[in-house]
């Protein structure tokens, strides 16, 4: 620690200015000095150090200080170029976690910049589009970092391995299940979850139909004519065919099979549209998780109805006006 003298006369000339006290007294005199002077300010008011005069003017300056109106930066404003080179010095650098808390309260609730405002549809939109190009093509990582990529991911396994799934105990009405399977029809797996997540499904089913394919060891079952001859077992074979003709996919929730063997432990189950096991056709065989299964056990009617239009929809089976299936044994159009 070193003391400039001159600092305490200041305004005179002395003799001894730019010397250290060490210079001055040597290093023990230095150090009792320094004690010294922390033993004269510890615990001591401004009165006691500089008389009540003096402390009265310093009391003064140092809260007008505090209230800013002297303050170094006060009516003080930066540039535009200026303020974009600070934010541009200042983007990436870590920021401890107080500052951060500091940041995150100064902005929270009312006291936020945006509090009350309302932007319109068209800048949301800009926005909205701006962050999905910002994500695009990106992993977790690449977009926020190794750690916070792998805290969400372990939240999600964890959500996946509990049971606090986002499905639970929830519902579909039957238009929103219309909805997604609008939504889904037609479109790749690249477009519904993005090439990222796509590239992750398609590996995914690929191991799936390699280790579990049962279609591969019996090339007929699987060939052109996907389900002839017709079989009236419902047996293994025959439903994986029907997994394998729904992507892997419950039809109703769309959720993919792996996801449902680490939720439920269990592959997805292959469901009889009119209710009736021994119409073990594809015309009347569907795939769903185990809680969509449960779901469609009310209002069978309905149920019969929607996966009948929907089943001619995805493949072209026909119905008649009655719900009773119109086998087509020309072996067409079953693909
Ligand atoms: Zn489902």
């Amino acid at each position: 620690m070193k003391y400039i003298s001159g600092h305490q006369s200041r305004g005179r000339i002395s003799a001894n200015k730019g010397k250290t006290w060490e210079d001055m007294f040597g290093t023990e005199g230095a150090k009792r000095m320094h004690e010294a002077l922390i033993q004269h300010k510890m615990g001591k008011t401004y009165e006691q150090q500089y008389g009540i005069e003096k402390a009265t003017l310093i009391k003064a300056h140092m809260s007008q200080m505090r209230k800013g109106r002297v303050g170094t930066w006060t009516g003080k404003t930066f540039s535009i170029s200026h303020r974009h080179n600070i934010s541009r010095a200042l983007t990436g650098r870590p920021c401890s976690e107080k500052t951060k808390k500091k940041i995150g309260d100064a902005q929270r609730g009312d006291k936020g910049s945006m509090y009350g405002k309302k932007l319109p549809e068209w800048h949301k939109q800009r926005m909205m589009e701006g962050h999905r190009n910002k994500i695009k093509g990106k992993t977790l990582e690449e977009r926020l970092g190794k750690k916070r990529a792998d805290e969400i991911k372990q939240k999600f396994s964890k959500i996946h391995k509990g049971q606090k799934g986002y499905w639970n105990g929830k519902k579909f009405s039957l238009e929103h299940c219309d909805k997604i399977r609008a939504d889904r029809l037609g479109k790749s797996y690249e477009e519904r979850h993005g090439p990222i997540m796509a590239a992750e499904l398609k590996k995914l089913q690929s191991e799936w139909i390699k280790n579990n394919r049962i279609g591969e060891k019996n090339p007929n079952w699987l060939g052109g004519k996907s389900f002839e001859p017709y079989t009236l077992d419902f047996n293994k074979q025959f439903k994986e065919a029907i997994r394998i003709r729904d992507n892997y996919t419950c039809q109703l929730c769309s959720i993919f099979e792996d996801d449902h063997l680490q939720l439920h432990s269990r592959r997805l189950a292959i469901h009889h549209t009119d209710y009736d096991k021994k119409n073990t056709f594809p015309q009347n065989c569907i795939t769903l998780c185990m809680r969509c299964n449960i779901l469609v056990n009310k209002d069978r009617e309905i149920w019969t109805k929607h996966f009948q239009d929907l089943l001619k929809k995805l493949y072209g089976y026909e119905y008649t006006q009655d719900q009773k299936i119109i086998l087509d044994f020309t072996g067409g159009n079953n693909g």
